[in-house]
């Protein structure tokens, strides 16, 4: 079977490395907000471009201080795509804003910006971008929307560490960002883990404090706070894997250039990239008319695959509110979308075949 990710076999190759840091950190007996939180949060802000990182306990959390940091409540209304992982979302009416959902440019599956200045009204705070499967999105005509309405750009780089827009890496092209590093994305800790980054010093501080209890020196509060830190262990783990970071990616966009130029199938649509080199490929997610069909066949051929998502969030019973709403676009993403193995430490006969099985996908007579 090709797995999809093999977790083990991605981190193996860092075992040494990772034992002599997890070595490190037991010994320490130091295990939450110390030196690996300092070392790795010096390190991966440098690594976005972004003056301030701060680790979290997650990629919800990271994305929900955001929004709290800034104080975004109730009559709050953020705009963000309507095709996401369901994360985004929640994050926004977790702090009692109301989401807007606006449709995916489906050449790119980030926001179309074309579509979001009609959705701006006088309770409009913030423009939400996803960076969705890796691929940063064009950025220009939203920083200039939310310059021409005063709005905050927020963006979730879940899925897109090193991925660019121009000559600006995630992390540094919103006003604030939230990561994630569960443990499958292109940089993933060993359990639960996240990061804000921005280049606002006041806001930093903020976030910093409400992660903490809202407190900003020991026993002392300044905020209605939350426990959102991240665990000395998980800092250690990703400033190891934070070095590998750029080859794991090159290696991804490699096995993305194979699969663009060898996939020749008129049943399968393939994704798009603007930008050859700024793409992360965090999933390689083509389209299919009949997926299940498709899925199966794959599964009986030893390929083993992931559809991100096969419910777009307003079709979710958790926010049946939406279900009226009509998204074609969005609801014809997330119908056809299915994610086919691209993980850094696939073989290179692994990645053929994977191109001659897809090629043999055939119309059911
Ligand atoms: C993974 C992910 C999140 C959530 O991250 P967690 O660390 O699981 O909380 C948010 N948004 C997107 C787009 C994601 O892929």
């Amino acid at each position: 079977m090709i797995k999809f990710l093999d977790l083990h076999k991605i981190n193996e190759r860092y075992r040494d490395e990772l034992d002599a840091r997890i070595k490190e950190i037991l010994d320490s007996g130091w295990y939450l907000q110390g030196k690996q939180n300092e070392e790795f949060s010096k390190h991966f802000a440098r690594f976005c471009g972004a003056k301030y990182a701060l680790g979290v306990a997650n990629g919800l959390d990271a994305l929900n201080l955001i929004i709290k940091a800034y104080g975004f409540g109730p009559g709050d209304e953020i705009i963000v795509p309507a095709n996401t992982y369901i994360a985004t979302i929640l994050a926004i009416s977790e702090n009692g804003c109301t989401p807007i959902l606006v449709e995916p440019d489906i050449r790119t599956y980030g926001i179309n910006p074309e579509l979001i200045e009609e959705k701006i009204t006088p309770r409009t705070k913030a423009i939400m971008v996803v960076h969705l499967y890796g691929q940063a999105v064009p950025m220009q005509k939203i920083w200039a929307l939310a310059d021409k309405y005063n709005l905050k750009v927020i963006d979730d780089a879940a899925q897109a560490h090193g991925a660019q827009y121009r000559e600006r890496r995630t992390g540094n092209l919103g006003d604030a960002t939230g990561f994630s590093f569960y443990p499958g994305k292109n940089l993933g800790a060993m359990g639960d883990a996240g990061a804000v980054t921005t280049n606002d010093e006041t806001l930093f501080n903020k976030i910093k404090a409400i992660a903490n209890y809202g407190s900003d020196r020991k026993y002392h509060h300044i905020y209605k706070g939350v426990n959102s830190r991240l665990d000395e262990l998980q800092a250690g783990i990703l400033d190891v894997k934070l070095r590998y970071l750029e080859a794991d990616n090159a290696k991804r966009r490699e096995i993305a250039r194979y699969y663009r130029d060898n996939i020749k199938n008129p049943l399968i649509t393939l994704p798009q990239a603007y930008d050859e080199a700024a793409h992360v490929w965090h999933v390689f997610v083509v389209r299919v008319k009949e997926r299940e069909r498709f899925q199966q066949y794959l599964n009986d051929n030893g390929i083993q695959t992931v559809i991100h998502y096969p419910t777009a969030p307003h079709k979710q019973e958790a926010y049946r509110e939406y279900a009226a709403l009509s998204l074609p676009v969005t609801e014809q993403i997330h119908r056809e979308v299915i994610s086919l193995p691209i993980s850094p430490v696939m073989t290179e006969e692994e990645i053929k075949t994977v191109v001659q099985v897809v090629n043999a996908y055939e119309n059911k007579i």
